[in-house]
């Protein structure tokens, strides 16, 4: 070897080294991410001038990530045939340019020192966090230009490394001989390695194998072509990602180009979480992988919260790595990929519930809780409402609860709806039992029309937000004027209302006057009415004004 030649640390990554040597001492275990990520990167890049005819060294060598340990001298090494780096590469990449990562990363220690080992996972400087496990590093590396020359870079993470030139057989790519300190051997240890890997590097695309054993045995199967992956692949893939034992309800597998660029790999588990975990949104979101780097797990950007129960990945070309967790919020290109997934889910669910109503059904019962939530997505309010399942007076078998499979949409509630109907009714109570009592339904009962039955306070906001559906108001059957309701016949059986003689209507007014006056501010007005047809009286709203289930969710709201 040529006598080493010694640089400077670039002033910025001093500071940087500073603190990964000596303020960091937890989440350490992400240089492995770190290093495996550049060694995927660097053998991505060496496919791509491959796969475009470029010439390079060591053409046959395949392209895989090779970790060894010694535990004995306290070294892990981790080689790649990737496209390598130069001399002057070394010296650029690993030392005196400036990178943007360290620039913000710098920014954010400077404003919480304590949170030094979160943020170093979070905005990836990468290659430089190996010192919070290193004594010394040695890089050796050959180009994949045919004819570079190796060489060799070592630092022990202080102020400056040392360059030389490598003679002899050096393979294509990097490989990084990693001296550990005393207090972070345990990374010595191949099965610590692979449990690293695992938590961290499990859908790297290429192999990874640690001391010849081939370690990653799941691959980014979501960037597979989805006419070849197997439904039992599918379904490993499904469990892994969420340690549910049962196979996912509906998959959904796409890969899109625009108006962003990525890969998703989507799943709706048979099963909620239940009210709890949906409460605090415990898994709630997808893990973002660019290039197969994994970024962020259950990022809550990827998904509005109402689609919650979606489980899986997505995977862009469009971000950069080394994005920063603290930005995912304002991204613009997570925003997009979130409105082209939203379409997406709402269409499969549209597909399900055309081709197996039965499985819809099942679907509604573990998760419409919280897909409820979704009238306030206001973008996709027409699929939403295509979605949406209620009981209803016309389905006998349901007693509210939504596992009972008869609830219905308001699709099919319109094919029922009378001739000349110009609303869909709906009136809320706490169950079926107390609804079928509900003085209000007898005029509808004894007229034939159906009203949606709800037992949820997020209901109301539904039929508000939804509004009209097929021409036909959506209204509540409290608000129903009598006119409108006289326009239909009552059906054979409807009891009818007495006519009264104009002497009987004239002590009904004593009557109501009387009532009125006992009542006093606590009532509007007292009515005669020809609605019901068993109950002697009930309570109804004043027109246009809310119901009264809402009227107590705004006392509840206001409280
Ligand atoms: P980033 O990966 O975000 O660019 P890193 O600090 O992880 O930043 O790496 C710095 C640079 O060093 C990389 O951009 C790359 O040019 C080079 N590099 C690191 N590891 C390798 C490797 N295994 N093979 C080739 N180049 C590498
Ligand atoms: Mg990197």
């Amino acid at each position: 070897a040529t006598a080493g030649e010694t640089h400077e640390f670039r002033a910025e990554i001093r500071k940087l080294l500073d603190i990964i040597t000596h303020s960091i001492y937890t989440n350490r275990e992400i240089f492995l991410r770190e290093l495996v990520s550049n060694a995927s990167d660097a053998l991505d890049k060496l496919r791509f001038e491959q796969s475009r005819g470029t010439t390079v060294a060591d053409p046959d060598a395949p392209l895989e990530i090779r970790i060894t340990t010694d535990k004995e001298a306290g070294r892990i090494t981790i080689a790649d045939t990737g496209c390598g780096m130069t001399r002057d590469e070394l010296i650029d990449h690993l030392g005196t340019i400036a990178k943007s990562g360290t620039e913000a990363f710098m920014r954010s220690v400077a404003d919480n020192k304590d949170a030094a080992s979160n943020l170093i996972g979070r905005f990836g400087v990468g290659f430089y966090s190996v010192f919070m496990v290193a004594d010394k590093v040695a890089v050796t590396s050959r180009s994949f230009a045919p004819d570079a020359a190796a060489a060799r870079w070592i630092s022990d993470g202080s102020g400056s490394f040392t360059v030389e030139d490598v003679e002899g057989d050096v393979p294509r790519g990097a490989s990084i001989e990693i001296t550990l300190k005393e207090e972070a051997k345990e990374y010595a240890d191949p099965e610590r390695i692979k449990a690293v890997l695992r938590t961290h590097s499990n859908f790297i695309s290429f192999p990874i194998l640690v001391d010849g054993e081939k370690t990653n045995t799941i691959p980014a199967l979501w960037r597979e072509s989805k006419f070849s992956v197997t439904p039992e692949q599918y379904k490993e893939f499904y469990q892994f990602l969420t340690y549910d034992n049962e196979e996912p309800l509906a998959t959904i597998h796409v890969s899109v180009d625009a108006p962003v660029q990525f890969t998703a790999l989507l799943f709706i588990p048979k099963n909620g979480l239940g009210p709890m975990a949906f409460r605090e949104q415990l898994h709630h979101g997808l893990d973002l992988y660019v290039r197969r780097v994994l970024i962020s797990k259950e990022t809550k950007e990827l998904i509005p919260e109402y689609l919650g129960f979606v489980r899986g990945v997505v995977d862009t070309e469009d971000l950069p790595l080394n994005i920063s967790r603290e930005t995912l919020q304002e991204n613009v290109v997570l925003r997009k990929i979130q409105s082209v997934l939203v379409k997406q889910i709402l269409d499969k669910l549209k597909a399900l519930a055309k081709e197996d109503p039965a499985k819809y059904n099942a679907f509604f019962a573990a998760h419409g809780q919280g897909f409820k939530l979704g009238y306030g997505d206001y973008a996709h309010r027409e699929a939403f409402a295509e979605l949406v399942r209620f009981d209803s007076s016309a389905l006998e078998q349901a007693d509210g609860d939504a596992d009972k499979a008869g609830l219905t949409s308001l699709a099919d509630y319109v094919t029922r709806a009378r001739d000349g109907q110009k609303s869909i009714y709906h009136l809320s109570g706490p169950s079926r039992a107390a609804l079928d009592l509900n003085p209000h339904l007898e005029v509808f009962r004894a007229k034939g029309l159906e009203v949606l039955y709800l037992y949820e306070p997020v209901d109301e906001f539904i039929m508000d937000s939804i509004g009209t559906y097929k021409e036909l108001t959506l209204k509540s059957a409290e608000l129903a004027d009598a006119a409108e309701l006289d326009a239909f016949e009552g059906t054979a059986e409807a009891p009818k209302a007495p006519e009264m003689t104009a002497e009987e209507s004239g002590s009904m007014d004593d009557f109501l006057k009387a009532i009125k006056e006992i009542l006093g501010e606590r009532v509007t007005d007292v009515r005669v009415s020809t609605r019901l047809t068993q109950s002697p009286s009930c309570l109804v709203s004043p027109d246009d004004r809310m119901t009264s289930s809402m009227q107590k969710i705004m006392r509840l709201v206001s409280k």
